[in-house]
């Protein structure tokens, strides 16, 4: 089975992305962590994309393709992989449908976490405190807020058309927001 999650900052996608691959046996794959770890480590792509994080704008998909595809064709012939943060855009959208086509990889599902506006603010500001991100701060997340409703909101439109999108209310305690997901994936 092959998940991608959809949700704006804060909706839990890495949370939800974490205990899904657990429970499904799947491949956790969080572009925004893959991210940082190019930043820590310093690579030519860490040095390329660290002001882009820091600002809360969105890596060109150029980047994102050379990062992300590899990992994701070597998941797909395995028992398949849960996207947490990709697709970011229709066009990244349209990439990862080609490569699993590509791979003649299991269709996939799409799970969108939606939240209310305030409980995603209150929910960024406590995770600031603990994990001390630097696109956790108040300018950076209004910021990232804008970049999914403008960029990333299209695709919930794209695959509700397609058929494939079930919708999750995530503003829940994480526990119920797991077994919804589950639930929807009939898993
Ligand atoms: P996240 O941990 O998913 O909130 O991602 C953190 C940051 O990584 C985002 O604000 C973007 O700057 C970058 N990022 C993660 N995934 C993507 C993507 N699919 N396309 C473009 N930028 C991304």
């Amino acid at each position: 089975m092959n998940v991608l999650l959809i949700g704006p900052p804060g909706s839990g996608k890495g949370t939800q992305g974490a205990r899904l691959a657990e429970r499904l046996g799947l491949r956790h794959i969080a572009t925004g962590d893959l991210l940082r770890e190019e930043v820590r480590a310093g690579t030519d792509l860490g040095h390329r994309v660290s002001d882009v994080l820091d600002r809360g704008e969105l890596v060109t998909d150029g980047l994102m393709v050379e990062l992300v595809l590899p990992v994701v064709r070597g998941a797909v012939n395995g028992p398949g992989y849960v996207l947490d943060g990709f697709p970011r855009t229709v066009e990244q959208a349209e990439l990862v449908r080609a490569a699993a086509d590509d791979e003649h990889a299991a269709p996939y599902r799409v799970i969108y976490l939606d939240v209310p506006r305030a409980e995603l603010v209150r929910r960024i500001l406590a995770r600031a405190q603990i994990e001390g991100r630097s696109d956790d701060t108040e300018e950076v997340v209004s910021t990232r807020e804008r970049v999914f409703e403008e960029e990333t909101s299209p695709l919930i439109d794209y695959y509700r058309r397609r058929g494939v999108l079930r919708e999750v209310d995530a503003a829940q305690p994480p526990d119920r927001v797991t077994a919804d997901i589950l639930a929807e994936l009939d898993a």
